[in-house]
C-alpha cells in the first residue's frame, strides 16, 4: 500500500492487555479504554524523529485499517470494516501522561505528539497471531492476539456506539508488556512472526 495513503482519524485503545495494564499499575477495563491521536502525527517513514529532551516510550501495536463509511450493527459486521492489518508504534511521553493522568486530565499531548504514530503502511489481509518489536537486534515486546482483552470486533463496535467511522480510519488495538524508552540511534524492527518486518532507525 503506498505511503501517499491518506489517514483519516487515529482511534488507539489503552489497556487491552493485562500484562501491560498491570506494568503500569492499572487496573483491567470493563469496556475498552478510547483516546484519540491527530491524524497528523503520522509516520510512514523508515526514520523516527522522537521529540528533544524527552523519554519517549515504544507501545507496539497491530494497526487495523477501516475500509468503509458508516456505522456495524454486529460483531460479523464489524469485522467487514476491516480492510486491513499492520503493525505500529503508539509512541507516549511517559512522564508527561503519568502527570496528566495524576490531575485527571485527558492524555491527549503526551500520545499526539509530532511523529507519535508510527505505522507499517504494508496493511495485510489476514491478522497473523503472534507480532514483536525488536531494538537493536533484542526483543522487546512479543504480542499474541489471544492475550487482547477486548477483540477487534469488540473495540470496533464499542467506537460505533460513539462515533461513525470512515474509510481511511485507523485503530491502535493495545499494547502487551514490554514498553520502554526509545533512544537516538536506536535500530527497530516490527513485523509479524514469519513474514517481513518493517524497520525503522531512531534519530
Ligand atoms: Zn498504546
Amino acid at each position: 500500500m503506498s505511503e501517499h495513503l491518506k489517514f483519516e482519524n487515529i482511534y488507539c485503545v489503552g489497556r487491552n492487555f493485562e500484562g501491560h495494564t498491570k506494568e503500569l499499575g492499572n487496573k483491567v477495563p470493563i469496556s475498552p479504554l478510547i483516546f484519540q491521536k491527530s491524524n497528523s502525527a503520522v509516520i510512514v517513514k523508515e526514520t523516527i524523529e522522537i521529540p528533544k529532551n524527552k523519554t519517549i516510550e515504544h507501545e507496539l501495536e497491530i494497526v487495523l485499517l477501516i475500509g468503509k463509511d458508516g456505522v456495524p450493527k454486529n460483531q460479523e459486521e464489524a469485522h467487514t470494516f476491516i480492510a486491513g492489518f499492520s503493525i505500529g508504534l503508539d509512541l507516549t511521553d511517559r512522564s508527561l501522561q503519568a502527570e496528566l493522568k495524576k490531575k485527571g486530565l485527558p492524555w491527549f499531548s503526551s500520545k499526539s505528539f509530532k511523529g507519535s504514530a508510527v505505522i507499517d503502511t504494508n496493511f495485510r489481509h489476514e491478522c497473523p497471531h503472534e507480532f514483536y518489536l525488536m531494538v537493536n537486534q533484542k526483543i522487546r515486546q512479543e504480542g499474541n492476539l489471544k492475550d487482547m482483552i477486548f477483540s477487534f470486533e469488540d473495540i470496533i463496535l464499542h467506537l460505533s456506539k460513539t462515533i461513525d467511522f470512515k474509510k481511511g480510519d485507523i485503530i491502535f488495538t493495545g499494547t502487551p508488556e514490554g514498553v520502554g524508552a526509545l533512544e537516538s540511534g536506536d535500530q527497530i524492527e516490527m513485523g509479524f512472526n514469519n513474514y517481513p518486518p518493517k524497520k525503522l532507525v531512531v534519530i
